[in-house]
């Protein structure tokens, strides 16, 4: 199936209040532009290196959001522009984009990625860790950047029971911060769950935003440049 069809069955699946992330890692801008032209506007992309040439090739309509883990020496190459990053996993990270956004005076969104699956692989933060970020001197007086919400990956299974429970703690983490960290805040709404094998389920606990990439553009060739 082709790019516009797979685009439009996924986006029929969606209920309202929940944004598709089109993420084209990978891809190339001919690739891009054929989701573009079927009405796509938000891509993710997982690499800065990636994500720069693509931002200035591309229609400046579309909005780029970051999904793959951030190095803070990297910050500055995309900060300019970036719409939203999914994948702040530290303190130091979240200062040195703030400061990025203080030279620029842009606030900048992000999501905290927490860590929520059994792997010992995935980046992200875990609860205490997180905590401590929300409540640390520096996270408060950080004025440009915007905290939307969090962002978590579930284990690589098959097991949809593993997936949806990890996923229904997630939105646990996020319920629980909304009425306390965020009670008076009504940009903390995001919550960004989801990927081609697990978007369905993501959807069902609570999704507000889906990354989805193989199932709209196919399966990625890593060969490609
Ligand atoms: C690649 C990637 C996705 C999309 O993965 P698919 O399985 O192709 O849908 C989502 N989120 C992150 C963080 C990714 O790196």
């Amino acid at each position: 199936m082709d790019i516009a069809t797979q685009l439009k069955q996924i986006t029929s699946e969606l209920p309202i209040g929940t944004r598709l992330v089109a993420i084209s890692k990978t891809k190339t801008p001919d690739q891009i532009m054929e989701a573009y032209r079927a009405g796509q506007r938000v891509f993710g992309e997982n690499k800065v290196q990636e994500l720069v040439p693509k931002y200035e090739q591309l229609p400046k309509d579309i909005e780029w959001h970051l999904v793959g883990h951030l190095q803070t020496n990297k910050v500055k190459y995309i900060s300019n522009f970036i719409r939203l990053i999914h994948s702040v996993d530290s303190l130091s990270l979240l200062i040195e984009i703030n400061k990025q956004g203080r030279k620029l005076n842009r606030t900048i969104n992000c999501l905290l990625q927490v860590y929520i699956a059994e792997e010992e692989t995935k980046f992200g933060l875990n609860e205490q860790e997180l905590l401590d970020l929300l409540t640390s001197p520096s996270f408060k007086n950080a004025e440009h950047i915007k905290i939307l919400g969090l962002m978590g990956m579930a284990s690589f299974t098959d097991d949809t029971n593993q997936v949806q429970q990890e996923f229904r703690h997630l939105y646990a983490i996020f319920k629980n911060l909304k009425s306390t960290v965020f009670k008076d805040d009504n940009d903390f709404k995001e919550l960004s769950m989801g990927m081609s094998s697990d978007y369905k389920i993501a959807i069902e606990e609570g999704s507000t935003m889906v990354r989805v990439g193989s199932n709209i553009f196919g399966e990625r060739n890593y060969n490609q440049p």
